[in-house]
């Protein structure tokens, strides 16, 4: 995508970032910040939170905060307590991007792993589900408020070897189509990103002989989640954007 987003396109906008430690969301946050963002960091690593903090902070960014919390193993109490710990931070919440995620095995549905899949569920899907559902009160507080989850190109074809994470990145894409329905015509958005083939660590998991080279960075396809972020995109919901339209699925080339 080709947007150029305005320097002060998130000023006094206060955005949640899941997977804030790194790939994708860690670079999202920082991007988020210096285009005037105060940030909300969640990861399970805190040692890598800090780090990112830290980055904001030498950026001349607004202090951030963060919250080390493990999306696999909390319980629907726990992110209602999350939810309580950031209401008494902030009157409202602007955006949250759902980053994280977890890829599980690449093997066929017969060789998969029972307890693999059920964490990639947990994490791709029904943290997703929980942490939305403890924040929309804050959401809907605010005046244009930006919900985004992480998709896949392979949670909208089905692709063979990419069992439980392909089947998570559809239930991703449904959980963002029935909100979207069921938000229409509110002041609340609710979309999609697909990253498409990222420079992360994630990704090198996924495809460990590719030229890591010929991949776009994190960095490179930011200007589709500041766009879907900001106030450009008001007008959008129910929509799965692609952060480099018409590239190819699979191995980089
Ligand atoms: P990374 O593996 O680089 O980063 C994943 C992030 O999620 C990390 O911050 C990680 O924390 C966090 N995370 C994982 N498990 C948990 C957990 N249990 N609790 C809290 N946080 C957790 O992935 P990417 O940046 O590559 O991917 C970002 C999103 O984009 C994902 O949803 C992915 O499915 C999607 N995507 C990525 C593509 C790519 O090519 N990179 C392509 C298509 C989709 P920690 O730092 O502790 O590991």
């Amino acid at each position: 995508m080709h947007y150029q987003a305005p320097r002060d396109l998130l000023n006094q906008k206060i955005i949640m970032v899941t997977g804030a430690s790194d790939g994708i969301g860690k670079e999202a946050a920082l991007t988020y910040a210096r285009h005037g963002a105060q940030l909300i960091l969640l990861g399970r690593s805190e040692s890598k939170l800090k780090q990112v903090a830290q980055e904001i902070s030498q950026q001349g960014g607004q202090p951030a905060t963060l919250f080390a919390f493990d999306l696999l193993t909390a319980t629907p109490e726990e992110y209602q307590t999350l939810a309580e710990k950031i209401a008494h931070l902030t009157d409202r919440l602007d955006g949250l991007l759902h980053s994280a995620g977890l890829l599980g095995e690449i093997a066929p549905i017969a060789e998969q792993d029972p307890i693999q899949w059920q964490q990639v569920m947990q994490v791709n899907v029904n943290a997703g589900f929980m942490l939305t559902q403890a924040l929309l009160p804050l959401l809907l507080k605010a005046s244009s408020p930006s919900l985004i989850f992480s998709s896949s190109s392979v949670g909208r074809k089905g692709r063979r070897g990419w069992g439980a994470y392909s089947v998570s990145k559809f239930a991703t894409e449904g959980l963002m189509q029935v909100l979207a329905d069921e938000y229409q015509g509110s002041h609340l958005r609710i979309n999609c990103i697909n990253p498409g083939g990222t420079r992360t660590s994630m990704r090198a998991s996924a495809f460990p002989d590719e030229n890591s080279a010929l991949l776009k960075t994190p960095a490179d396809i930011m200007p589709t989640y500041l766009y879907v972020m900001g106030n450009d995109s008001r007008h959008e919901s129910g929509v799965s954007f692609d952060a480099q339209p018409g590239r190819v699925a699979g191995p980089a080339q």
